[in-house]
């Protein structure tokens, strides 16, 4: 019999960490189901293989047509295989906000402020720098420097500091604005994703089963409790019984999909679809929050940015041979390697836009090649009041979902949104960047409303930050409570970016984490009482 105390569906940031802790006790067995496979390809280890991670990795999705993208699809890469979207993110060690945090609880999340879930980051963290009120050692995740910076990120800081923005050493320390260098979550120059800090040094215990190519299909609920998957793999669909508990950790997009695919969603959309309702909750894939971003990109006549050229090809071929040999040099780079954190909106009680500098030229996600050398600095709206849905787009677990995050429909985005990119612009175009001719290659009259809201709803697009589809609160209309139990079912949980009730001021890699390391807390409580 195919039975474990715990099943935990998805092996990615939030999957790796709960697994991995409730592993801890020998006497749970603990499952794992991941629908991608190991991950264990360089192109996934060599973090600037980033552009070029291998297909199978990436869900890559794209949203519904966006009104506020002037009716553009969004692209939405997600990790697929162990580690999830840790296994192909720019790995950027960023927590957010103190104020989100502090926020989450007066909204009903009582456990949640930043005082409550400090503890967490720093058990999860093995910070090289040491450990201080803020930081951890002898956790699973490794937090490093940046082995290999170019010359054109230190410029960005510089360039920011002439405008007054402060210069940050730590955007996760005592002041998260100002402009800085990000910390890495890398070890020995490679990628150091959830699963390999989590999964890895637990692969020898005895009660965890780390299943790859496995996709689960639906939850089984029986007398109002979850008892176990239906999954799909190599030997057709079977189901696997949990006698305690089945966390969901498919991801923003995932754990709502395969809720409403096992009837518990809003009914009449599971209606439309045929699927029976077990448990009518509207709120499962509604609140779907994300980061609009826009990317301004400026030609450059050097060389030592990445980019397309002879000169270019040769130095990456050279980049990659000193990475395999000794795990130093540019491809150690996550390309985000400056950025920081700033208001644009001088009442706002956190920052509201965060910047990611790039010495390479970005367009489209790095999907559209472009000749030359350049780079590229992403600016992007923190806490975006649009809303958007997840929703199925048939019955069928294989199926796609229909994504639409609601990019820059709400007003008071699109204005944080055209302040950032013009303070963008001056930082690109002052005198710490002149040694690099920057050419801007999207010019606008950027004091002109209309025309510069016209270039961004034509180029903007995600910084991959999705979530809230199944936001967690202490009100009847949640998805799940402040233990990240589902409501209305007995023995689910949640354990990924779906449950924020509202998107952090910053990347979500480490505050997903901190979200599984919390729920195999509530979830081994909750199994000894
Ligand atoms: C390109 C990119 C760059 C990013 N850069 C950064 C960054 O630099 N710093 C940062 O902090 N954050 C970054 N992020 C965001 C961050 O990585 C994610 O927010 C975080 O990893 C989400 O964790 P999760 O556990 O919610 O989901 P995921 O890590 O995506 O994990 C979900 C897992 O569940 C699996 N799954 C889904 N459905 C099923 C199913 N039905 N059955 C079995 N398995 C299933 C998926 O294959 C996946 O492995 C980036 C994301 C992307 C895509």
């Amino acid at each position: 019999m195919d039975e474990f105390d715990v099943i935990v569906v998805g092996g990615g940031s939030g999957g790796s960490a709960v697994a991995g802790r409730l592993s801890e006790d020998p006497k749970l067995r603990v499952c794992v189901l991941e629908a991608g496979g190991a991950n264990a390809d360089w192109r996934i280890t060599t973090p600037g293989m980033m552009a070029a991670v291998p297909k199978a990795s990436n869900w890559g999705f794209e949203t519904v047509p966006q009104s506020g993208l002037a009716g553009r699809r969004g692209y939405q890469p997600r990790g697929r295989g162990l580690g999830g979207s840790s296994a192909i993110n720019a790995m950027l060690y960023i927590r957010g906000n103190r104020w989100d945090y502090d926020n989450w609880a007066a909204l009903g999340c009582p456990g949640w402020s930043y005082d409550d879930v400090l503890p967490f980051f720093r058990a999860s963290e093995e910070n090289e720098d040491g450990a201080d009120a803020f930081h951890g050692v002898g956790g699973p995740l490794s937090v490093v420097g940046q082995r290999h910076v170019n010359p054109a990120s230190r410029a960005f800081v510089v360039a920011a500091e002439q405008l007054q923005i402060p210069a940050n050493a730590d955007f996760n320390g005592s002041r998260q604005e100002g402009v800085g260098l990000y910390q890495v979550t890398q070890r020995g120059g490679e990628r150091w994703s959830a699963a390999r800090g989590y999964l890895d040094p637990a692969r020898g215990r005895a009660n965890l089963d780390v299943r790859t190519g496995v996709t689960v299909e639906r939850i089984v609920i029986e007398d109002g409790r979850a008892t176990g998957v239906a999954v799909r793999g190599r030997g057709g669909v079977r189901t696997i019984r949990a006698r305690g508990a089945v966390v969901l950790a498919g991801g923003a997009f995932g754990t709502p999909q395969t809720r409403m695919l096992s009837g518990i969603g809003p009914a009449a959309h599971l209606r439309e679809h045929g699927i029976a309702v077990a448990l009518d909750r509207p709120a499962v894939g509604s609140d779907l929050q994300d980061h609009p971003d826009y990317v301004s990109t400026f030609a450059s006549p050097r060389g030592d940015l990445f980019g397309r050229s002879l000169g270019g090809y040769w130095r990456t071929l050279k980049a990659i041979v000193e990475h395999r040999r000794h795990r130093t040099g540019p491809m150690s780079t996550p390309y985000a390697e400056a950025g920081g954190f700033w208001r644009v909106d001088r009442d706002a009680p956190a920052p509201d836009i965060q910047w990611h500098f790039v010495p390479a030229i970005l367009e489209d996600h790095g999907r559209v090649a472009v000749k030359g050398h350049g780079f590229s600095a992403h600016v992007c709206v923190l806490r975006p009041e649009s809303r958007g849905t997840l929703r199925l787009a048939d019955g069928d677990p294989a199926t796609p979902p229909l994504i639409d995050p609601a990019f820059l429909q709400d007003p008071r985005d699109m204005a944080v949104q055209r302040e950032g990119v013009r303070l963008t612009q001056r930082i690109c175009t002052s005198p710490a960047f002149a040694p690099w001719h920057p050419v801007d290659r999207t010019p606008v009259d950027y004091r002109d409303d209309d025309a510069l809201d016209a270039l961004i709803r034509s180029r903007a697009d995600t910084v991959y930050h999705p979530v809230g589809t199944c936001r967690m609160g202490a009100d009847a209309a949640a998805v799940c409570d402040p233990r990240l139990r589902v409501n209305g079912v007995a023995g689910l949980h949640v354990a990924d970016a779906s449950v924020m009730p509202r998107l952090v001021s910053g990347n979500t890699n480490a505050p997903t984490i901190m979200i599984g390391e919390r729920c195999a807390r509530f979830v081994a409580e909750d199994l000894r009482a």
